[in-house]
C-alpha cells in the first residue's frame, strides 16, 4: 500500500516508528477510538474508524514533516520540538509549531552532567571546556544565556560515552532516572529543559475539515487522558458518621449517596480524578468506612 497523495480531508499524525514514545503514542491515539490498517512496510496507517492517517518516522523528523505540511500533527518530546525550532530561528525564520497539548509522558529533563569526581559551582566552570550533546541550539542558547564561552561538539548518539573517549569534557544529555549518567561516572548538575511528549501542530492552526477533525481528535484524547487517571472509590458508611468520612474523600466529584435498605447504612460513590492511596483508604476505615473498593473507569460520557 502507497501512501495516497495529500488529501486535505484527512488528518495525518506522525508518530514515532520505534522507541520511547512510540507505544505511548499508538496507546493514546487508540484510546482516543482511532483503529488503522497498517502497510507493509510499517510507515504508514490508514485510519479506518476516522479520517486521520498515522505516519511511522524517526522523531527527529517530526517538526519537519509538519512544517512543510506532510503531516498536521505529531507526538514529539518538546526537546526535539524546540531544536528544530532554534534551528528555523538561527536561520532567519518564524516559529512555525507550537504545543497543542502537553501529555504528560516522555518526561526528562536537559542537564549537563559532569564526572563524578569533579565539584561543581556553577555554569561559569564550564568556560573554555567542549560539550558533547545532541542538542547543539538548546544548549548554545543556555551558554549564551549564562554569558559562557564553552565548545559545543554536536554529535549524533551516544553523548555520554564522549568524556571517557576524549571528545568532549563534559555533556549536555537527556536524563530521566540518572542511570545511563551514573553508569559512564558522570552526575547531572544542572537542568537546561524540563520536557515532555507534545502534540505538535502549526501555530497558525489548522485549516478546512482537518481542523475539525483535530479538534475532535485531541477532544478524545483529553477524555482519555484524564480517564486514565480516574478511579471510582466505593464505600460504605453509617449514615451518621457520613459528614466525617466525606470530609476525607480525596478532591474529585460531588458523592453520591444512596441508602442501603434494611440498614442505618449508605453506600457512597465517588469519581477520584488521581490514584486513591492505601493510606487514604486506612483514614477512611477508621472513620467508619467499610466494603472499600477502587475501581479503573474505562469510559465516561458526562
Ligand atoms: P529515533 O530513532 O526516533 O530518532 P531516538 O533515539 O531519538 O529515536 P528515543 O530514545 O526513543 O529517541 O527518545 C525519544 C524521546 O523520548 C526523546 O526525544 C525524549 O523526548 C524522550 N525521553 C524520555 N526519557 C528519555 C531518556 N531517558 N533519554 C532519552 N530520551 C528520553
Ligand atoms: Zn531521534
Amino acid at each position: 500500500m502507497t501512501p495516497p497523495a495529500p488529501a486535505r480531508d484527512r488528518l495525518r499524525v506522525a508518530i514515532q516508528k520505534s522507541g520511547r514514545l512510540a507505544e505511548p503514542a499508538r496507546d493514546l491515539l487508540a484510546a482516543a477510538g482511532l483503529t488503522w490498517r497498517e502497510s507493509r512496510d510499517r510507515l504508514f496507517c490508514y485510519g479506518e474508524s476516522l479520517p486521520v492517517d498515522l505516519l511511522l518516522v524517526r522523531d527527529d523528523d517530526i517538526p519537519g514533516l509538519i512544517t512543510a505540511g506532510v503531516c498536521d500533527l505529531g507526538v514529539v518530546g518538546r526537546n526535539v520540538m524546540q531544536e528544530y525550532e532554534l534551528g528555523r530561528e538561527s536561520a532567519g525564520h518564524e516559529p512555525v509549531l507550537s504545543e497543542w497539548r502537553q501529555l504528560g509522558w516522555g518526561r526528562c529533563r536537559l542537564d549537563i552532567a559532569i564526572p563524578e569526581d569533579q565539584e561543581w559551582t556553577g555554569p561559569a566552570q564550564l568556560a573554555g571546556l567542549r560539550v558533547a550533546t545532541t542538542y547543539p541550539r538548546l544548549l548554545e542558547r543556555w551558554l549564551r544565556d549564562q554569558q559562557v564561552e564553552a565548545q559545543v561538539v554536536p554529535l549524533s548518539g551516544s553523548v555520554e560515552i564522549a568524556p571517557r573517549l576524549g571528545q568532549a569534557d563534559v555533556v549536555c544529555d537527556l536524563v530521566s532516572t540518572g542511570g545511563t549518567l551514573r553508569a559512564n561516572q558522570l552526575k547531572p548538575v544542572t537542568t537546561l529543559l524540563h520536557s515532555e511528549a507534545v502534540i505538535a501542530g502549526p501555530a497558525a492552526g489548522l485549516e478546512d475539515s482537518r481542523g475539525e477533525l483535530a479538534e475532535l481528535l485531541l477532544g478524545r484524547m483529553d477524555g482519555a487522558l484524564r480517564l486514565k487517571e480516574t478511579r471510582l472509590l466505593m464505600l460504605r458508611a453509617p449514615r451518621a458518621g457520613l459528614p466525617e468520612v466525606t470530609a476525607l474523600l480525596p478532591e474529585g466529584g460531588e458523592p453520591t449517596v444512596l441508602s442501603v435498605d434494611g440498614t442505618d447504612e449508605v453506600s457512597l460513590q465517588v469519581l477520584c480524578h488521581s490514584a486513591v492511596s492505601w493510606q487514604r483508604l486506612e483514614e477512611l476505615k477508621r472513620a467508619g468506612a467499610s466494603h472499600l473498593m477502587v475501581l479503573p473507569v474505562e469510559g465516561m460520557l458526562v
